[in-house]
């Protein structure tokens, strides 16, 4: 069976599924994480054959964890001579890559560039892609970036207005993220409504741990709510999304915060986790059942940026067919996507409340039949949208 391996590395773990490109089942998947650590962990699932291995075992680096899984297909299973590609994804491709590429040393060294840009995700991600080669040596390696979609943002929603010379001498500008993922949503929702993606108009909110929202006019992104970096835009699990800059000179100043502080403030310490002390939704949402004032507070914020850019980005588009939403929080949770899209009927934008509190999966509508714009749920699945971009790359290379 031909078979891709999608990776996503960070840099203390690693992720994978084996995707059957036939069916496009996931036929085996698993984690590698706290490389580097002292004792390191592996899980592995052969999901045709149901077994399951994990095992703790020290894994001081990339290689090592690569070696380990490719121990885990051999004694574990599924068999996956088949590999025709392994996708790796990216997290920044700057303005370089505006579509997947083969992997050639060249590649990989400039995504490592491009870390200047993505400290925290492309490190992790040239570890992982290196280790990959070495560990299948004979099947070309693909990178998928998650900018590559927003390439297509045009200059008045990329460019920040600060000093033109200085912003292009060192990269400054908006390039939008979960790129993979909108675009997989966009073509799905067009699917749906049985529209060409070129036809299609539509707002999509990518609510997961990390969450951004994408303007999409005729099929392409034209403005994304993550900017330079993944920091900027929606409220996340633990990043603050937008925040007026000088409270970094504020804190600088008053409260002695370094770059390094601020960067962990902002990153890690704030979002969901920073209002509540938890950065999982679902753990807010029971805080606040529970009667946690600051739980509710913490969901009045999220809601409150959700339809900030749900309004700026119905403007821009001016004729909108859908809202879509998608990932953990915008798959799952009913009451997110009612409250943000609640009392806005004159904008033709209304949801069915059974639609939206139904626990069917799949793509499918929350909005009542009359509502002018369609309201979905469209589950999204990276690793599928990777392993379709590597194998169609590898089939034209060929
Ligand atoms: P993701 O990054 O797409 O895996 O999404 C992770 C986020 O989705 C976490 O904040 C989870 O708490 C949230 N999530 C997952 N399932 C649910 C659910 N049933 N209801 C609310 N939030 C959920």
């Amino acid at each position: 069976m031909s078979t891709v391996l999608v990776v996503n590395s960070g840099s203390s773990s690693f992720k994978y599924q084996l995707i059957e490109m036939a069916t496009e089942r996931v036929v085996a998947k698993g984690l590698v994480e706290r490389i580097g650590e002292p004792v390191g962990v592996i899980k592995h699932q052969n999901l045709l054959s149901g077994v399951e291995y994990d095992e703790e075992l020290p894994i001081p680096d990339h290689a090592v964890g690569f070696d380990t899984m490719f121990q885990a297909f051999r004694h574990y299973g599924p068999e996956h001579s088949g590999l025709i590609a392994v996708g790796h994804r990216v997290v920044h491709g700057g303005a370089t890559f505006v579509d997947p590429v083969l992997i050639t040393d060249e590649v990989a060294a400039e995504i490592e560039a491009l870390s200047v840009l993505a400290p925290l995700h492309n490190p992790g991600a040239v570890q992982g892609i290196r280790a990959a080669q070495h560990a299948y040596p004979d099947v070309p390696h693909v990178a998928v970036f998650d900018t590559a979609y927003h390439q297509t943002l045009p200059p008045a929603a990329y460019r920040y207005a600060i000093d033109r010379e200085l912003a292009d001498a060192h990269q400054v500008r908006r390039y939008g993220f979960h790129g993979t993922s909108h675009a997989f949503v966009a073509a799905a929702a067009a699917e749906f409504l049985g529209k060409d993606l070129s036809e299609l108009n539509a707002i999509i909110f990518h609510l997961g741990n990390g969450a951004s929202v994408t303007a999409v006019r005729a099929g392409k992104s034209v403005d994304t709510s993550m900017g330079m970096t993944p920091l900027q835009g929606l409220v996340m699990g633990t990043r603050s999304g937008d925040i007026d800059p000088a409270v970094l000179f504020h804190l600088h100043r008053e409260a002695g915060l370094d770059v390094v502080g601020l960067d962990t403030l902002l990153n890690k310490r704030s979002g969901l986790v920073g209002l509540t002390g938890t950065g999982d939704f679902r753990d807010v949402l029971s805080a606040a059942a529970e009667g946690s004032a600051n739980a509710a507070e913490a969901i009045d914020i999220v809601v409150h940026r959700l339809r900030h850019y749900l309004g700026a980005y119905f403007f821009q588009l001016e004729r909108v067919d859908a809202i879509v939403f998608t990932a953990g929080v915008g798959e799952n949770n009913a009451l997110i996507r009612a409250r943000t899209l609640a009392g806005l009927e004159r904008l033709g934008i209304e949801v069915d409340p059974a639609r939206n509190e139904s626990s069917e999966r799949g793509a499918r509508r929350i909005s009542s039949d009359n509502a002018e714009v369609a309201a979905l749920v469209v589950p999204t699945n990276e690793e599928l949208a990777i392993a379709r971009q590597a194998a169609s790359l590898v089939a034209a290379a060929d």
